[in-house]
């Protein structure tokens, strides 16, 4: 079998013009729309990079965009102040505090900091709490866009004569419809952090899939792949996950962005190997990472939309 590929760079770029049409519209009812405020502390590569990217795609979907650059010698007050400064800005309603930030800051208390309202990475506790208890709110964004690539994933397999067609998006308003159902599949996880595999559970549970994690202790890690119908890796070990992992046609999501000492950019699975057994695997780059980009800026507008009375 040779999977599928899913392409996070294309759906991405869909669910983007989705979104800036309806940045239009909100303009047009409101007479303003949706600001995103990041905070940088420090001049990590990586950080520069990520920030950079993301206020490129607010620009591109319509948004403002609103950035504080810190020294990495920032102290927790300044960054306080910063989050305060963007809390009561009625012209922001999304905040990101890019991570990770220099070790002397405890980033847990700064992301509490910040008004749940205004969260945009879906990392506030009160958030984490609302996805816990599937009620309406933010969502961390990797894990919301490892569950749009899933739907796709499932799109394709459902209709198997478009499956290789590479106009198969076209037409189709990503951002807009009606997430899947996965009542009767299996899903493994691999990975337990807060970040990305724990609430990726949680979002797989409440689509009625029947879930497992996985992580670091698991005795047959390949026996508990296996049984996946959909089989997510976000460990951070570069392509851990290899063909005796995966079943037979199963949708394999890679979330895992590891830079190895030749500079190469490779995941937590090994592609090659896992694409000739899965039926759909999304690829690294291009995969899960353009997808947490435009999931922060959906988090922005949702938070426009829910919350524009009482942020303005
Ligand atoms: P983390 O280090 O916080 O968590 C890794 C998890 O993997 C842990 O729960 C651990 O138990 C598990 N694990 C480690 N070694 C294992 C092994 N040998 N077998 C099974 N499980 C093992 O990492 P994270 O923040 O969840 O990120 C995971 C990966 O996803 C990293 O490569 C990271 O760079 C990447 N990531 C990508 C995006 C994106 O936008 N694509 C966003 C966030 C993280």
């Amino acid at each position: 079998m040779n999977a599928t590929p899913i392409s996070g760079t294309d759906v991405a770029k869909n669910i983007e013009l989705g979104i800036k049409r309806k940045v239009d519209d909100l303009k047009y009812k409101y007479k303003a729309v949706p600001g995103l405020g990041v905070i940088l502390v420090g001049d990590n590569p990586a950080s520069k990079y990520y920030v950079a990217t993301k206020e490129k795609v607010a620009a591109r979907a319509g948004l403002l965009s609103f950035e504080t650059l810190l020294s990495k010698d920032a102290t927790f007050e300044e960054v306080a102040k910063v989050i305060t400064e963007y809390n009561n800005d009625p012209k922001i309603h999304g905040i990101l505090l890019q991570l990770p930030v220099p070790k002397h800051l405890d980033s847990d208390k700064l992301l509490d900091l910040i008004d749940p309202a205004k969260d945009a990475d879906g990392l506030h506790p009160q958030n984490q709490g609302l996805l816990v208890t599937g009620k309406v709110g933010p969502r961390p964004c990797t894990p919301l866009g490892a569950m749009k690539l899933i739907d796709v994933a499932m799109m394709k397999q459902s209709k198997i004569g478009d499956a290789a067609s590479a106009n198969f998006l076209e037409g189709i308003d990503i951002a807009n419809l009606p997430p899947v159902d996965l009542k009767g599949k299996r899903a493994v996880v691999v990975g337990r952090s807060i970040l990305v595999g724990k609430p990726l559970a949680l979002m797989l549970l409440e689509r009625n899939a029947t879930v497992t994690i996985a992580h670091s202790k698991t005795a047959d890690l390949n026996g508990v792949c296996k049984e996946a119908d959909i089989l997510v890796a976000a460990v951070g070990v570069p392509e851990l996950i290899g063909k005796d992992h995966v079943k037979p046609g199963a949708i394999v999501i890679d979330v895992g962005i590891n830079r190895l000492d030749n500079g190469k950019l490779v995941g937590d699975v090994k592609y090659d190997e896992a694409a000739k057994v899965a039926g759909a695997i999304t690829p690294v780059p291009g995969g899960v990472g353009p997808m947490t980009v435009i999931m922060l800026i959906s988090n922005t507008v949702a938070n426009f939309e829910r919350n524009y009375e009482r942020l303005s």
